[in-house]
């Protein structure tokens, strides 16, 4: 790898984080963050890795959904699996700001590889089958070149189909012994 590869690779590195930085503090400033408002759901694998690292499953909650809280809300099939026969969803509890009890000042508090799979996998959208596109709510889908950006962000597609396939097994309680299934 040359020197100007890698002058390269990394000033695009810098922008992207840059630009992606400057987008979720723009949210966090106007309240719009994508950590605040949503019913993140999550799946046995998803608490095991978090209560791993935190030490204690103080995080978590069951509660009725809210459709309009309720993320990833486009696709049809996504309630029907994640309702338990009482009535509730496993999701991460919020502050009664409706912000992430996870979200810090510096943002999350968790390294990526422990985030909920729907949090590594946003802003993209999906449905089992696949990727639909970006989630238009997100700035970063104003970015004509978002691809490149979510590239040099180490969240290619490739890796986004990985979490997808990974999110559904879980949520389909196939869970597949952790640390297995994600580089
Ligand atoms: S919606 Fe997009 S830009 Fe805003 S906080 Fe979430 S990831 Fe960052
Ligand atoms: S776990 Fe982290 S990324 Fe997910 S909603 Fe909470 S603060 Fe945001």
């Amino acid at each position: 790898m040359s020197l100007c590869f890698i002058q390269i690779l990394f000033k695009n590195l810098f922008i992207a984080g840059v630009f992606v930085a400057l987008s979720c503090m723009n949210c966090a400033r106007i309240g719009t963050s994508c950590c605040t408002h949503y019913q993140i759901i999550l799946t046995t694998g998803d608490i095991q890795r978090i209560s791993d690292f935190l030490g204690h499953q103080n995080f978590f909650i069951l509660e009725p959904p809210v459709l309009e809280d309720i993320e990833p809300d486009y696709d049809p099939f996504w309630m029907p699996m994640v309702l338990k026969p009482e009535g509730v969803v496993c999701v991460l509890k919020r502050t009664r700001e409706k912000s992430c009890v996870l979200l810090t000042e510096t943002g999350c508090s968790l390294p990526y590889d422990r985030r909920p799979l729907i949090c590594r996998l946003y802003p993209y959208k999906y449905t089992e089958e696949g990727i639909l596109g970006i989630d238009t709510d997100c700035p970063i889908s104003g970015e004509k070149e978002w691809g490149c950006v979510l590239d040099t962000l180490d969240m290619p597609t490739a890796k986004a189909k990985q979490w997808i396939s990974l999110l559904y097994a879980e949520v389909r309680n196939e869970i597949k012994p952790l640390h297995e299934a994600i580089p």
